[in-house]
């Protein structure tokens, strides 16, 4: 201006002005696209995770949390995207920031640039040693704050317990000191980043008093004029937010390489259960399918054997019920079968070959489950039933739940068939819930069946009703039952009687009355029970 260099001043206005929205439609490239990119990055990542623990077996799922899997799945991928789309940018943008107002500065005073270049580093270190405080604060806070969850989850869930007992004082006082243990968690957390802010304003306060002091000595020696100085001075301001930017990124480097390792760690878990290389199709043999067991042997883990040298042989269209005390392994017999655990000795085989040797997916087609707890989603009734088989027309769908008589009850609902069912299935008796696994069972047309202690908490008026659809379900195929309730199961053409030292004793209903064994004790001490019931 002293130059009365008007035309040029107003031609660097213009060029800045243009600048500055070239600078805010790229702020929304990196705002819209790098978020994009980000989501983009995680909802791929979280595919093939979902992919890969879906493969993984039930020993998988013995193991893990379905709470600590959901946070796998959720929260952890968002800081390794987190890092995937900030990372590049904000180090980019802070050493582009810092490398170019070092260059400026250099030129023009290179002695009050030495002086930033010196106290950079050492700031940063000040700055980031405090961040990763910060964020391990934070990380413990989170952990407590995962208890409180925890509190919440199970008082809620459990809030019929609670109110059975007329507990909810005690309740509220857990509540209240997990409550508590969160308040001091925060506590730290927010000392850490009190602390962080204060090391951050003071650092990139200092900068500015450090270049003027210098810049002030200078001028006292007269080897610099004050313009240089305020120049000079804006162009420190300009460290400020790359200072900021640095500090975060380091951090969630270290956060997103975490991540990224613990995805890595889950993606090379190995299901337990897989297809050997050239592994068999069973189709085509839909026919006769025998079970045969022989000296088989299993423990969960490194846990106590549950089966010991077991040996079977049922023929196809055998129904074998199986009866004895709680825990003695008759769930885990059944789930061996499917090959939903590898047994550790012996072999099981379908209709002749070893199921290791055939495919996974095949050997599964060809069961039918249907367990005391059965497992709706939240969807219809339609859709829940058609799980069994996908393509079954809604006809299909109608006539299998005819067959397991629970046509009437679904119609009845207020929306019959297209009535959701919610969460825990909370509109439905759990013998309706049964009623509507029978159907989909039925519509997958198993091969063999297993029913364990599918009837339990169904009334004995409607089990007997259900008796004709069960033995729609059983006819023509090979069936394993578990019963407490020894009457549903008398004609079995087999019975076993599984205890502690695996099958104790074998034979039909007569055969096993007239042994006077284990199964006779049982069964007379339920008539016993029943006929003083009725
Ligand atoms: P049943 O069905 O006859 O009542 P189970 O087959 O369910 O008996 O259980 C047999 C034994 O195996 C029990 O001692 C039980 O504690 C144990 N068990 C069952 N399931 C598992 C599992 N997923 N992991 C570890 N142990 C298990
Ligand atoms: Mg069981």
């Amino acid at each position: 201006l002293p130059q009365r260099q008007f035309r040029v001043f107003f031609i660097v206005m213009a060029v800045v002005v243009a600048a500055y929205v070239l600078r805010s439609a790229l702020y929304f490239v990196v705002a819209y696209w790098g978020h994009t990119f980000g989501i983009r990055v995680e909802a791929d990542i979280r595919r093939d995770l979902y992919r890969h623990i879906q493969e993984l077996g039930f020993d998988f799922y013995d193991r893990n949390r379905t709470g600590q899997l959901m946070s796998r799945l959720t929260s952890d991928l968002f800081e390794l995207t987190e890092l995937a789309h900030h990372g590049p940018e904000d180090l980019f943008i802070s050493l582009v920031t810092i490398v170019g107002a070092l260059a400026v500065m250099f030129t023009l005073r290179w002695e009050l640039a030495l002086v930033l270049l010196v106290l950079l580093p050492v700031l940063l270190t000040m700055a980031l040693r405090r961040r990763r405080q910060m964020s391990a604060a934070s990380r413990a806070a989170k952990v407590k704050t995962g208890t409180i969850n925890a509190a919440i989850e199970s008082g809620l869930s459990g809030v019929r317990t609670t109110k059975a007992f007329a507990n909810e004082e005690a309740q509220q006082q857990r509540f209240d000191e997990a409550n508590e243990v969160f308040k001091t968690a925060k506590r730290g957390f927010h000392k850490e980043m009190g602390r962080f802010n204060a090391v951050m304003e003071f650092c990139t306060g200092i900068l500015p008093v450090a270049v003027i002091a210098v810049g002030g000595w200078l001028i006292m020696g007269e080897k610099m004029d004050y313009v240089d100085l305020i120049t000079f001075s804006l162009y420190v301001t300009a460290f400020v937010s790359p200072i900021r930017k640095l500090a975060n990124f380091a951090e969630m480097f270290s956060n997103g390489f975490a991540g990224l390792h613990r995805f890595v760690e889950l993606m090379a878990t190995e299901p337990s259960i897989q297809d050997a290389p050239d592994a068999a199709d069973l189709t085509g043999v839909k026919g006769d399918i025998l079970v045969d067991v022989n000296d088989v042997s299993f423990a969960y883990g490194e846990k106590a054997e549950v089966l010991h040298n077991v040996t079977l042989h049922i023929p196809a269209g055998e129904t074998v019920a199986l009866v004895g005390p709680s825990g003695g392994g008759k769930t885990t017999l059944c789930q061996l079968l499917p090959r939903f655990y590898d047994v550790d000795s012996g072999k099981i085989l379908l209709d002749g070959q070893d199921i290791k040797s055939l495919s996974r997916d095949e050997v599964r087609r060809n069961f039918g489950m249907v367990l005391q707890d059965t497992w709706l989603f939240s969807d219809t009734i339609m859709e829940n039933i058609r799980y069994g088989r996908l393509d079954a027309t809604d006809d299909d769908v109608r006539q299998a739940a005819a067959v397991v008589r629970a046509d009437d009850f679904i119609r009845e609902m207020p929306q019959g068939y297209k009535t959701t069912v919610n969460e825990r299935g909370g509109s439905l008796s759990q013998g309706q819930k049964q009623l509507i696994a029978f159907a989909r069972t039925l519509l997958s047309d198993p091969r063999i069946l297993i029913l364990d202690e599918a009837t339990s908490s169904i009334d004995t008026k409607t089990e007997k009703l259900l008796q004709d659809g069960i033995q729609a379900l059983l006819k023509g195929r090979t069936s394993f039952i578990i019963a407490h309730r020894l009457s549903t199961i008398k004609n079995c053409d087999r019975i076993l009687y599984i205890g502690n030292q695996g099958i104790m004793e074998a034979g039909s209903h007569d055969e096993l009355m007239a042994k006077r064994g284990a199964y006779y004790e049982l069964y007379t001490a339920q008539a016993r029970d029943q006929g003083m019931g009725e």
